[in-house]
């Protein structure tokens, strides 16, 4: 008998598909009827402790498991309510563009089909809201982390020129590469230090200013001090919305020093490049458009679904020397499946790779860029809002200056942001709200990043006053907070100086 993975009865299976559709689209149209975040319960836990099914169940039985453990504990980012980590809300259109996705079952690793070029036009669309160049060559990745890692990479080896970095190693050639960023900016440049090979105390975290934006004195000190001690610079990471609080460094002097330091000009613009797609936001990351690289999300202020990041690299040439192989199985061929210049497995180590291109550009079709950066104003003027109301609140106090969409305070008086901390935790667990906590100068600060396409004056009205209810529990029920732990959150590292 042939065994194969298709249904067995067609119509069936149909009648249960449009059951799990309505079910989502359900979840999502009545997502504010629910409680932000639910703990996941014993007996869904439980669920996911078995032992490895030998026989299949109907479709149907699989997806009331789903229903009844795992769509009620989701993380609650498509929630107007969720405040806490940049992350994006996803949309219905996503939604459906994933499982057009799934159904097409594409390999986008390279190679002749309609799935390639799609990624080709995201690429240009996204050079052109971005102020590249038309042939600027981009390719999609899980994640700003892993962008901003490839463009170590790339910067690395076009530092050594025709050294061949790619096959002697690093120990083979002359000086040691020194990279440059803020205090603020993401953990995952420090990561991409160490995965490089590179060295994290190879990255020198310059201070910043009271905006929390770099500071240029300061760093062009820095690059001075290395080069007289025999030292190689070779890149500046400037970051158009650090994750912390939103602050962006001046992209337009980085671009100057990088220009006459002969350095590679890199931005990590997870969610903040995207700014550019709103005419009013746009200047606020002027200079964007004179790096070498950007790293970004579609995941993020775009609401494209998990995981959608994207690379973008100005000379096309460079980006391909760093990753491009001529394995037998890759061989180009003049005609056929087999046919095609350059892949996306010459832009990145991913050889087999989803479609994520679909999604990014059903969203971008479906809402057009006018909308999309619509969402994206919206959610700064959802920050203000929060912004003007602690700015006078009695109990509440600004911790940092508010410059997109996130907005970091703590409570007067709360020296060492235990009260910030336990509200925090209290409103996650009422599934009232989701902000988040960061530590900010040493003391934990409550941060809401207003991402959510869904996120209304009415949701910014109802967190102030759960804010005020929490604070008041928190104040009349003293508690034992247990050992004050430190939460490992990104952009908290300090580098020693050496
Ligand atoms: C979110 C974020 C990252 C990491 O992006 P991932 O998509 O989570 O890998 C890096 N830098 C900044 C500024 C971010 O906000």
């Amino acid at each position: 008998m042939p065994v194969n993975l298709d249904p067995e009865n067609w119509d069936e299976f149909r009648a249960e598909s449009h059951r799990a559709l309505d079910m989502m689209l359900d979840y999502l149209r009545e997502i504010r009827e629910r409680p932000v975040w639910t703990e996941p319960s014993e007996e869904a836990r439980a669920r996911f402790k078995r032992e490895l099914p030998q026989e299949g169940r109907d479709v149907s039985a699989v997806l009331e498991d789903f229903d009844r453990y795992i769509k009620p504990f989701a993380t609650g980012n498509t929630h107007p309510m969720f405040m806490g980590w940049a992350q994006g809300a996803g949309t219905p259109a996503g939604m459906i563009a994933e499982m057009l996705a799934a159904g097409m079952n594409s390999n986008c690793g390279g190679r002749n089909h309609i799935a390639i070029d799609v990624e080709r036009q995201i690429a240009a669309w996204m050079a052109q809201a971005l102020g590249f160049p038309p042939d600027a060559s981009g390719v999609f990745v899980t994640g700003t982390s892993i962008a901003n890692f490839l463009c170590l990479l790339v910067a690395r080896d076009q530092a050594y020129g025709d050294k061949d970095v790619r096959l002697n190693g690093l120990c083979a050639l002359p000086g040691q590469l020194i990279a440059y960023a803020s205090r603020e900016a993401h953990n995952c440049v420090r990561q991409a230090m160490e995965l490089a090979g590179l060295g994290a105390r190879h990255l020198r975290l310059i201070p910043s200013d009271e905006r929390r934006a770099i500071k240029i004195s300061d760093l062009r000190r820095a690059i001075a001090a290395d080069r007289a001690a025999g030292l190689r610079p070779f890149l500046i990471v400037g970051t158009a919305g650090t994750v912390d609080t939103g602050a962006i460094d001046p992209l337009d002097r980085l671009a100057d020093v990088a220009h006459s330091e002969d350095l590679w000009f890199h931005v990590d613009g997870a969610f903040g490049a995207l700014a550019a797609l709103s005419p009013a936001l746009k200047p606020l990351v002027k200079g964007l458009e004179r790096a070498d690289s950007v790293a970004f999300d579609f995941h993020k202020w775009l609401h494209v679904p998990y995981d959608a990041g994207f690379f973008l690299v100005r000379d096309k040439e460079a980006h391909k020397r760093a990753f491009a192989a001529n394995a037998a199985y890759l061989t180009r061929a003049p005609r056929g499946l087999a046919a095609g210049d350059t892949w996306p497995c010459d832009l990145g180590p991913d050889l087999s790779r989803s479609f994520r291109a679909l999604k990014a550009w059903f969203t971008i079709e479906t809402f057009g860029a006018k909308r999309l950066g619509q969402c994206i104003e919206q959610t700064c003027r959802m920050a203000k809002r929060l912004e003007a109301w602690i700015a006078q609140s009695d109990a509440f106090a600004l911790r940092a200056p508010v410059t997109l969409n996130i907005v970091c305070f703590g409570v007067k008086d709360d020296e060492d942001g235990s009260l910030a901390r336990e509200i925090v935790m209290e409103l996650h667990e009422r599934g009232e709200a989701a902000p988040s906590l960061t530590i900010l100068d040493g003391i934990p600060a409550i941060r809401a990043a207003i991402i959510n396409h869904r996120t209304e004056a009415r949701d910014i009205d109802a967190f102030i006053e759960f804010l005020d209810a929490a604070l008041r529990r928190a104040r009349k029920e003293p508690h034992d907070f247990g050992a004050l732990v430190e939460p490992h959150g990104p952009g908290k590292t300090r580098l020693s100086e050496d």
